[in-house]
């Protein structure tokens, strides 16, 4: 075997089988990806990190850096991980590359359990403490965690508060922003014996210092043709409950009224729509309402967000 005299930086392949075991034989590839997920390894650490989050630190999967809940893996050389990377990593640490058994790291579980931690969200508003535990389950209701764009007719990865996605729809998606509470839009569809789902382009109210989302799409309800318009409020659904609207449409001596409450945007556009919560024009109706025009619907939905919930 070749000698290893002054600096040796990378040990061969084949003289890690040869050799048995080494203590540290990280390959160049996993030290990538080690110094990758540990940036503070790299840079020699944060500048003032107190005891507690150098303990938040050791829970930290070092594969994904996220928490590590129990179970908590070790291999026989003490290097941690949590559960699913455990399956990832095919059972063998990604440190050391020994194989992995069913060693829990129980202290590490007990020390977990004494911590208490703020909400992930802190630097967004929360100021709650959690033990370590619960934390995860705050966490996934927490009112500051972000929300996720509300735009429809494609998944948008965005995320973010709600200052955040109002310029993120005003700029990203181009919607129309519109300053006031009342509001009178046409919505026009060409061909509308077309049965195909149509999205029109979301609207986005600000009033009463709030952000709200008018939506209007085509679908179909069971085998029925249908038009349905509802607003989203940009905020928490708490809060949504304090204020109402009222949406109307007609034309051709008829009228179709709804009064709603707002829905949350933590409510998916889909979910809402689904749960016919708006104001629903069934295909018969909007033709009467569009004088009976067959090349080119014209519905005109008037409408009004009100600072104060339905009685
Ligand atoms: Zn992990
Ligand atoms: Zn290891
Ligand atoms: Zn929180
Ligand atoms: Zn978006």
């Amino acid at each position: 075997m070749a000698s290893c005299s002054g600096v040796c930086e990378e040990v061969p392949e084949a003289d890690i089988a040869e050799g048995g075991d080494y203590e540290v034989s990280i390959s160049s590839n996993d030290l990538d990806l080690f110094q990758r997920s540990n940036p503070s390894t790299v840079t020699g650490g944060k500048a003032g990190i107190s005891s507690t989050s150098s303990v938040h630190e050791l829970l930290e999967c070092p594969v994904c850096t996220n928490s590590m809940y129990p179970p908590i893996y070790q291999c026989p050389n003490g290097h941690t991980l949590c559960a699913s990377c455990k399956l990832r990593v095919h059972y063998h640490c990604p440190s050391c590359r020994h194989e992995l058994g069913n060693i829990r790291c129980l202290a590490l579980e007990k020390v977990a359990e004494s911590l208490e931690l703020p909400c992930r969200y802190n630097d967004l508003g929360c100021s709650e403490i959690f033990p370590y535990y619960t934390k995860l389950k705050h966490e996934q209701l927490c009112r500051f965690r972000p929300y996720n764009c509300p735009y429809a007719g494609f998944e948008c990865p965005v995320t973010g508060d709600i200052p955040t996605l109002v310029a993120h729809l005003k700029n990203g998606h181009k919607v129309d922003m519109h300053e006031g509470c009342t509001f009178n839009h046409r919505y026009v569809k060409s061909n509308p014996y077309d049965v195909e789902n149509a999205t029109w382009m979301l609207t986005v109210f600000n009033c009463f210092g709030q952000y709200f989302c008018l939506h209007f799409e085509a679908f179909l309800l069971g085998t029925a043709p249908v038009y349905m318009a509802f607003l989203r409020y940009m905020g928490e659904e708490s809060d949504a409950k304090n204020y109402s609207y009222s949406l109307e449409v007609g034309g051709g001596s008829r009228k179709l009224t709804w009064q709603g409450v707002p829905r949350s945007i933590r409510d998916g556009h889909r979910k809402v729509r689904d749960s016919h919560d708006g104001l629903i024009v069934t295909r018969n109706i909007a033709l009467f309402f569009s004088s009976g025009n067959r090349q080119e619907l014209k519905l005109r939905v008037t409408g009004r967000i009100c600072k104060e919930p339905l009685n």
